[in-house]
């Protein structure tokens, strides 16, 4: 065996390093498994040349003819998926696509494995490392021809797209891998077959090809990282997240699943994805009619909805999004998030707020209640049970303020106390009950004839005072004089008596109008003097015969 036996043996070996490099130092994804596999049917290649010429057997020379011929559209269809992977050109990944692909590749390799009527090779001189090609060949070399041109096309598709620099840069380098093989193969054609008449054979020459491929292939993988880690990271990330994602081109098919979903969807990339189908049926609720018509026919929009789904029984949230590159649509991500646990927090939320807003209300209602029951005891604690007026303490408790008021800024004002004469003999004659309604009927024609800002209190028994606040001495006298022959005026019915009750009170007047005096006094001793001064004009007024009014100024 001469050198150019060994030429493809040694490329065999550089392979098989490449292989076991890339096998030991890189993280593997899917993507570096299919380039391992197709890596191997390059080195197959070497091997299968080399092989041929260890061997004086045409048996086993055609063998390893025919493996190598098998192999090379393997080789190609496997460099095409990997385009297509890479690339994600999703529209190559159509069943129709797919099969006019690689069916005629299957065809090949048939062709080539049965080789019928020598249609694949002819031996030459016994052997086969001499041979004659038949059309499954040139079928074969076609399919290949046809496998890169598409390989091209796709990265061309792939360049002039609006794709991510980082995947153009990995376009890039399988451009140079192609190039370097097709250029290889067909000078190995061109010289080996088509010109073999004329020059000697050059061995390796594909195998070179492959070679140099592998090799831009293994330098890509290294220093420019094509398999990125970012994308590797991104791609592990929407593996590992909980939410199901579900990525569609502008056409509907599906590019992308993730692992979350892959279980609950009967969907592989390159699918039509129909959102009627994952969708509950008849009767179909109205927010999944709104939801359905939104992406129907606003897929530029945002939409979402959220159900809960019969069939798995759990409660999603159904989220679809356009992706838009420049404000063109070219696909859509569809999450699926289960929120049954969520939806769980949110009833039992719900329903303890439902309580706790049922406890506030009875709350509330017990503390208008108590409000409401406040407002009578304090009512209470400030009238005068029988008369309905202010009691004394409440009086007292106002005067303490108003007098210190009236005293700072030299406001006159007065202060009336009456009482009814002779009702000692009211009770005697009629008993108390007429009596109380006396004193009771009494108040009211009073209080009718008082300004609004006048307070009435009853001071103790059948006795009452009367603040007349911002009252001078002449004014105070009038309403007094008033109050006087009102109450004089006055005709009490006596129940169950034919004939009415009239009475008359005396009245002791008090008008403050000097303050110069007082400032020395507290608000209590000042007031205690002035009820001293008006009960002694009281004292006078019965004293003087009654139903009179004694005035005194200070
Ligand atoms: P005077 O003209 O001197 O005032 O004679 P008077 O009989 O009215 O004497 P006085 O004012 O001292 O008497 C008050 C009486 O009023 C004594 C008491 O029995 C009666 N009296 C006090 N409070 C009430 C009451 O709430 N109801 C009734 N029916 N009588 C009361
Ligand atoms: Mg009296
Ligand atoms: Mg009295």
């Amino acid at each position: 065996m001469g050198f150019e036996v060994w030429i493809d043996l040694i490329l065999f070996c550089v392979l098989f390093a490449l292989f076991v490099y890339i096998f030991a130092s890189v993280t593997i994804t899917n993507l570096h498994k299919f380039y391992l596999l197709f890596h191997f049917s390059m080195m197959l290649w070497p091997f299968c040349q080399f092989a041929i010429k260890t061997t004086e057997n045409p048996t086993f020379q055609l063998f390893y003819l025919k493996l190598a011929f098998v192999n090379s559209p393997v080789l190609t269809t496997g460099w095409l998926l990997f385009t297509i992977l890479l690339t994600r050109q999703s529209k190559f990944l159509r069943r129709k696509v797919l099969l006019f692909l690689f069916v005629p590749a299957v065809l090949s390799a048939l062709g080539v494995v049965i080789n019928p009527g020598g249609w694949f090779v002819l031996p030459l001189n016994g052997g086969y490392i001499q041979r004659i090609y038949g059309p499954i060949f040139w079928f074969n070399v076609t399919i290949l021809m046809i496998h890169f041109a598409v390989s091209l096309y796709i990265i061309y598709l792939t360049l002039v797209s609006d794709n991510a620099p980082r995947v153009k840069k990995q376009v890039m380098h399988m451009v140079r891998g192609i190039l370097v093989v097709a250029l290889f193969t067909l000078i190995d054609i061109l010289l080996n077959v088509v010109m073999s008449r004329y020059l000697p054979v050059i061995p390796g020459l594909a195998s070179v090809g492959v070679l140099l491929s592998a090799i831009i292939f293994v330098i890509a993988i290294h220093r420019d990282k094509v398999f990125d880690i970012v994308t590797i990271a991104h791609k592990d990330i929407i593996d590992t997240i909980d939410h199901g994602i579900l990525v569609l081109d502008d056409n509907e098919i599906v590019v992308e699943i993730n692992q979350s979903l892959l279980p609950q969807m009967n969907l592989r990339i390159g699918d039509r994805f129909n959102m009627e189908d994952i969708l509950p049926q008849e009767p179909t609720p109205g927010n999944i009619e709104c939801f359905l018509h939104a992406y129907r026919n606003r897929p530029m929009e945002r939409s979402e909805v959220q159900l809960l789904h019969p069939i798995i029984n759990r409660h999603l949230n159904i989220h679809a999004a356009p992706i838009m590159v420049r404000g063109l649509m070219v696909g859509r991500i569809i999450t699926f998030q289960d929120i049954t646990e969520l939806q769980r927090l949110i009833d039992e939320t719900n329903l303890h707020n439902k309580i706790l807003q049922e406890h506030n209300e009875a709350l509330l209602k017990i503390q208008g209640e108590l409000s409401e029951t406040n407002q009578k005891l304090n009512q209470m604690a400030i009238t005068d049970s029988l008369t309905g007026c202010y009691n004394r303490h409440y009086l007292t408790q106002q005067l303490e303020n108003e007098v210190m008021k009236n005293r700072q800024h030299q406001i006159s004002f007065a202060i009336l106390l009456l009482d009814i004469d002779f009702f000692k003999l009211v009770n005697d004659n009629y008993g108390h009950l007429v009596g109380d309604e006396v004193i009771c009927n009494t108040v009211k024609v009073i209080k009718q004839t008082l300004r609004r800002t006048d307070i009435l209190a009853r001071y103790g028994g059948e006795e009452f005072i009367i603040y007349l606040p911002d009252t001078n001495e002449s004014q105070a006298k009038i309403l007094a004089e008033r109050i006087k022959s009102s109450v004089e005026s006055n005709q009490v019915i006596i129940e169950n008596t034919a004939h009415s009750l009239s009475i008359t009170i005396s009245m002791g007047l008090l008008s403050i109008n000097d303050f110069s005096a007082e400032h020395r006094l507290s608000p209590k001793s000042y007031l205690n003097d002035l009820f001293e001064s008006v009960d002694k004009a009281l004292y006078q007024a019965k004293h003087e015969g009654r139903n009179r009014i004694i005035s005194v100024v200070r």
